[in-house]
């Protein structure tokens, strides 16, 4: 209870959770999909939605790509998601410049200016781990979890523009 106050609250503005801030469950999450291709199929929302909630631990230049990619996951579904990441890993393969992948998604909104939001709803350190796993209960149920802490990212960095 008298933890020293730096250590209780991660940079995102959330109440670290029993395994620690955001980074302790993001790097369990990380290690758990490896060994997991139904896990994994959500690693890209995962990706973005953490260095989106956290932009101090990302490189400034794809946060607006990121941003997007939420979006289109949002709109679109996880599939659509997983069919635009392949074929950009294709395209980087080939050594294209990364500015021709942003073609599909163009339609969404770019990163709002004016600074990173200060509270997110939900936050990976609010994830539930039980007997090891974040997918103790299914992945369908990890799947709406992983959704939810990107609609709550999309949400605050959409209200950092008003
Ligand atoms: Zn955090």
């Amino acid at each position: 209870m008298a933890d020293s106050p730096t250590m209780g609250q991660c940079d995102c503005g959330a109440i670290s959770g029993p395994l620690g801030v955001c980074v302790d469950y993001y790097h369990g999450i990380l290690a758990e999909e490896q060994a997991d291709p139904q896990m994994y199929r959500w690693h890209a929302p995962v990706v973005c939605a953490y260095l989106l909630q956290h932009p101090s631990r990302a490189h400034e230049k794809y946060l607006d790509g990121q941003f997007r990619q939420l979006q289109l996951y949002m709109d679109k579904g996880l599939d659509a998601l997983l069919r635009v990441a392949a074929h950009q890993v294709a395209r980087n393969r080939r050594g294209a410049r990364p500015s021709s992948d942003m073609a599909p998604l163009a339609a969404y909104a770019p990163l709002p200016p004016g600074g990173s939001p200060k509270h997110f709803r939900a936050t990976f350190c609010g994830l539930p781990f039980r007997e090891g796993s974040f997918v103790s209960d299914g992945h369908l149920a990890y799947g709406h979890r992983i959704e939810t802490i990107v609609e709550a990212t999309v949400e605050s960095w959409r209200s950092v523009q008003d």
